[in-house]
Order: C-alpha cells, then sequence, then structure tokens
C-alpha cells in the first residue's frame, strides 16, 4: 500500500456535475436513523430543521429503528410533529446480538480495561455492527435505492433548495458527506490488519481509480480519515453489493467489533474509499451541519444558502482530514 501514496487521485469531475435537480422522477428515498425513546426531544428537533430546511418541499419519508418498542408517546409526539411520513420499525434477532463465534471473555477484558470514548459500552458496539452491516436490510429501509442518515440534535445550518437524493442519482455519486475526520487508533488496533487480509483474498475488489490515498499514511497504514457517517447520503445498492457485504461479514467474523470498538465511520469509510471510484464520492460543500461538537457551514458569501452558522461552530475546515481532501481532490 505505500505505493498508493504516490499515485494520483482521479481529478473528481466536479466542474461537470448536474445541479439541476428538479426533475420530477422521484427517488426512492428516505431520512434513516436508529434512536432510543430517550431521544425523543433530539428526534423531533432534528425532524424540524429537515422539514423546515428541506424535506417540507419533497416529503420523503422519514424512517425511524430502535432495539425496544417505540413508546405511545414517542410514536404520537414525532408524527404530530412534521408533516412528512413517519415509519417506525424494530430491530432485534442477529442484527443486535453477538455472533456465535464471540469469546465473551475478550469482550469483557476489552469493555473493563480500556478507556477510550465508549469503551466501557456494549450497546454502542452493537449500534455501530448494526450500522455497519444490517441496516440496510431492514424491512423498512431494504426496499429504499437512497438512505439519508439522522441522528438527535444534528443542525442544518443553511436552506437546501435541491435535492441531494436527485443530485447523487444523475451524477453517478454513490457516498456524500459532509464532515471527515480522524478516527483514534485505539479503537481500531486490527483494522487495516484484517481490512488487508480481506483484499489479499480480493485484490479484484480495489478500485483503480479509488479514493484510497485519502485513507492511507506515508508508510501504507490507515490514517484513521475517514467521513463522519452520522450525516451520509449513500446509494444503498452499494452497502448490498457483493464487495461490501464480502468485506462487512469478514470484519464481523474476526470480532472486532467487540474486541475492539470498530465505528461504522470508519467501516464504510474504507469500503467506499477502496471499493468505489473516487468521483463516485461526493462532498456535500453547500449543506452546512452540526453534530455535536462539530460543525460545518458553507462559505457565507452565498447568501442564497440562508445559512445560521455561529463563527465558533465552523470547526470542520480545519481538520486535517478535510484539508487533506480538498488537497487531493480540488
Ligand atoms: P456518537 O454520535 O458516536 O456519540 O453516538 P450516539 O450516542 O449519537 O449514537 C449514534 C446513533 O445511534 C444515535 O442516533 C443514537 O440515538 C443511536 N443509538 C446509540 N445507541 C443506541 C442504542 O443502544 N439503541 C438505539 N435504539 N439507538 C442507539
Ligand atoms: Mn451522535
Amino acid at each position: 500500500f505505500k505505493d498508493y501514496r504516490l499515485k494520483k487521485i482521479s481529478l473528481a469531475n466536479v466542474n461537470q456535475n448536474n445541479y439541476d435537480t428538479s426533475s420530477t422522477d422521484k427517488i426512492n428515498a428516505g431520512f434513516v436513523g436508529l434512536v432510543r425513546n430517550s431521544d425523543l426531544d433530539g428526534i423531533v428537533s432534528t425532524i424540524r430543521q429537515i422539514d423546515d430546511r428541506f424535506n417540507r418541499n419533497y416529503n420523503y419519508p422519514i424512517i425511524l429503528l430502535n432495539n425496544q418498542e417505540f413508546t405511545k408517546e414517542f410514536k404520537e409526539t414525532v408524527s404530530r410533529i412534521t408533516r412528512s411520513k413517519v415509519l417506525f420499525g424494530h430491530v432485534n434477532g442477529d442484527a443486535w446480538s453477538y455472533p456465535r463465534w464471540i469469546n465473551q471473555t475478550k469482550v469483557r477484558t476489552e469493555r473493563i480495561t480500556k478507556k477510550y470514548a465508549y469503551a466501557h459500552s456494549e450497546s454502542y458496539r452493537f449500534m455501530c455492527r448494526y450500522m455497519s452491516g444490517y441496516i440496510f436490510n431492514h424491512p423498512l429501509v431494504r426496499d429504499l435505492d437512497y438512505y439519508w442518515r439522522i441522528e438527535p440534535n444534528i443542525q442544518f445550518y443553511c436552506d437546501i433548495d435541491y435535492d441531494p437524493f436527485v443530485y447523487m442519482k444523475k451524477n453517478n455519486k454513490v457516498y456524500g458527506w459532509v464532515i471527515s475526520m480522524t478516527e483514534s487508533q485505539e479503537t481500531i488496533r486490527t483494522l487495516w490488519k484484517t481490512t488487508k487480509m480481506f483484499l489479499s483474498r480480493h485484490p479484484e475488489y480495489l478500485n483503480p481509480q479509488s479514493n484510497v490515498r485519502w485513507i492511507l499514511d506515508n508508510k501504507g497504514n490507515y490514517n484513521g480519515c475517514h467521513f463522519w457517517s452520522n450525516f451520509e447520503i449513500v446509494d444503498l445498492r452499494f452497502y448490498r453489493s457483493k464487495e461490501y457485504l464480502r468485506y462487512f461479514n469478514f470484519l464481523d467474523r474476526s470480532g472486532g467489533f467487540f474486541y475492539e470498538r470498530w465505528g461504522d465511520a470508519p467501516v464504510h469509510s474504507i469500503a467506499a474509499s477502496l471499493f468505489l471510484n473516487s468521483d463516485q464520492l461526493h462532498f456535500f460543500s453547500d449543506i452546512g451541519y452540526h453534530h455535536s461538537p462539530i460543525g460545518y457551514c458553507p462559505d457565507k458569501s452565498d447568501t442564497n444558502l440562508r445559512c445560521a452558522c455561529g463563527n465558533k461552530k465552523n470547526l470542520a475546515h480545519y481538520l486535517p482530514c478535510f484539508r487533506n481532501w480538498k488537497r487531493l481532490h480540488d
């Protein structure tokens, strides 16, 4: 992988991208979030912003999933505050449990001895594994072609006056993101080693025009760069592809979702950076977005966007992975 550092990333066709999304073809898409009953206020706030900034003109459905039953209060409150259709789904079975090959002693040792964020949490690991390998085939999601992932308490700073789903489809984009950052290496100690084992079995899966350079350090190891997947707009055929599913299954076999704390963000990002053509990845530079503690604000001179960003909330521009993306792609 050292040699890949030297290869140029194929120039994204940014200038040719077609922003006319006025076509009337309906896209089979929706907003999808995994949330707890305790996230009620936060998801209400998120959904109101989605409606006000975008969805009131488009009416894509909102799909909320939970590993526990949603309360009556939750469902009624959410349904009342939006004109979008809201669907509530349940998550259980293999999607939210330990695979039989997992060694529970190893699981416990990691959770007791490590100090990184969410090190002690079992549910966080189930969540990350679910987002990595299952959500796109949930009965309420599996018929969608694209999803836009949402979380409680996120903010959309600006108007979104075009349809990002239509944009993705028209321009052959597969993975859309806004914020990128560096993963803490402690949570993914063997992720890259495992990924390389997978690629040695399937060398043909490495796309020759891929974005791999963006995820490598100068020794050819994973540099931790990832798209912050609390926001992602994805052509779900990617997650359902044999390349992605085999990759997920291989990772799952190794146990790293539990023996370490592999996040869905690095898993999605590594897969997108290996298997896709780099111009199938899209940075949504005009979507203002905040998820604590970091926000991204588009260029404020673009007054058509009607952004409401505070100055301090605009950290994403300064992060190394973001600057590196700019360096490689602009
Ligand atoms: P962070 O953004 O990485 O700090 O993690 P969050 O706590 O925001 O969790 C990510 C998403 O998964 C949010 O939408 C949470 O509501 C959701 N989530 C996390 N843990 C659970 C869980 O145990 N059950 C359910 N239903 N949702 C969860
Ligand atoms: Mn979050």
